[in-house]
């Protein structure tokens, strides 16, 4: 039976970066990432996760099935680990996004996409495994009488999808910032334009209404705080109209 609830709450996240427009594409763009740069930014990613006591395992997509592109996870909640999917198969879109990115650019893109699945593992936890509704559903949302099974069936809904993704891409630029302090508002900038190019594609994945504002109020993060836990913050202080 536990291994039954196990599976079902096995959760996949689509990857969510995907195309932008070629606008500015550098003279040398970057190939599509191949294996050994999605696993080294998955082994980046993994030591913040670790950092919050959350180990991460590495799988090919293209090995177990799974058909997502570039990068995806899930939380396996028997084992308590995040588990990161890549897959290397090019994605129409997808290639079109690579080509506006400059080679020294890619390994800390890839990274903070990495992060940005870790996110997710890390908001599955804190629903599935510590239940902690108050800190993970929007304002709104009566959270102290939700359970497991009304988040599972709840979590579907276009609203709880984007603001599970706003969460993950607001990771993804505290981590931007950190990794790279000098040249973070340009790459950021670049996913909340890709986000908002791609909103009637992708609107579950449009969270440019908060990227802008996190990013225009300098995407700061308090001292002694992980990024993770920022994020959160970061989520419901910028939430559109809040
Ligand atoms: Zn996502």
């Amino acid at each position: 039976m536990k291994t039954c609830i196990a599976a079902l709450l096995l959760l996949v996240c689509r990857i969510c970066f995907s195309q932008v427009l070629p606008t500015d594409k550098p003279e040398h763009p970057a190939a599509y990432p191949t294996e050994s740069q999605l696993r080294t930014a998955i082994e980046n990613a993994a030591k913040l996760a670790k950092a919050e006591d959350l180990d991460v395992e590495i799988f090919d997509a293209q090995k177990v099935g799974m058909t997502q592109p570039l990068l995806a996870a899930r939380l396996n909640v028997a084992t308590d680990t995040c588990q990161i999917f890549y897959n290397t198969k090019p994605e129409d879109g997808l290639t079109q996004y690579f080509e506006t990115i400059a080679p020294n650019d890619l390994p800390v893109l890839l990274t903070a996409m990495a992060v940005h699945e870790v996110a997710h593992c890390i908001e599955y936890r804190e629903a599935y495994v510590r239940k902690r509704f108050d800190k993970i559903l929007p304002p709104g949302f009566r959270s102290d009488s939700m359970t497991v099974q009304g988040y599972m069936g709840a979590v579907k809904s276009p609203t709880l999808r984007t603001w599970r993704e706003a969460l993950a891409d607001i990771a993804s630029v505290l981590y931007l910032k950190q990794a790279t302090p000098n040249h973070w508002l340009e790459l950021a900038k670049g996913v909340a334009g890709m986000r908002h190019d791609l909103a009637r594609k992708w609107p579950g994945h449009d969270t440019s209404p908060w990227l802008y504002r996190v990013i225009a109020a300098g995407a700061n993060e308090p001292r002694n705080q992980s990024l993770f836990e920022t994020a959160f913050q970061l989520r419901r202080l910028y939430r559109p109209g809040g």
